[in-house]
């Protein structure tokens, strides 16, 4: 009878990291990508493209290309004057020092 709770507790510990190894796997992936721009001295935002996509942009790309609107070009973004992309901050931070 003992035996069944043993198997119970090891059956739940091997759940339980599973569990959070799917949790926990983006959040590494993120961080082992950013740490190794960051040692090869590549910007850890953009990877030294000097740019990152301008997010104002993408969402509404996506929301024209739903909805099929031919008036997009009639409203250029603000952010990022309808390049579809900005200069990223990290970088140009570092470029003015
Ligand atoms: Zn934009
Ligand atoms: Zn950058």
């Amino acid at each position: 009878m003992d035996n069944v709770t043993a198997s119970e507790v090891a059956g739940f510990a091997v759940g339980a990291l599973l569990l959070a190894a799917t949790i926990a796997a983006p959040k590494v992936d993120a961080f082992v990508s950013a740490s190794q721009r960051r040692s090869l001295r590549m910007c850890a935002r953009c990877g030294d493209l000097g740019v990152i996509p301008c997010s104002r942009c993408s969402s509404g790309i996506a929301r024209l290309q739903i909805l099929g609107s031919p008036n997009s070009d009639n409203q250029p973004c603000a952010e990022c004057g309808a390049s579809r992309r900005i200069p990223c901050p990290l970088c140009s931070s570092r470029k003015d020092v």
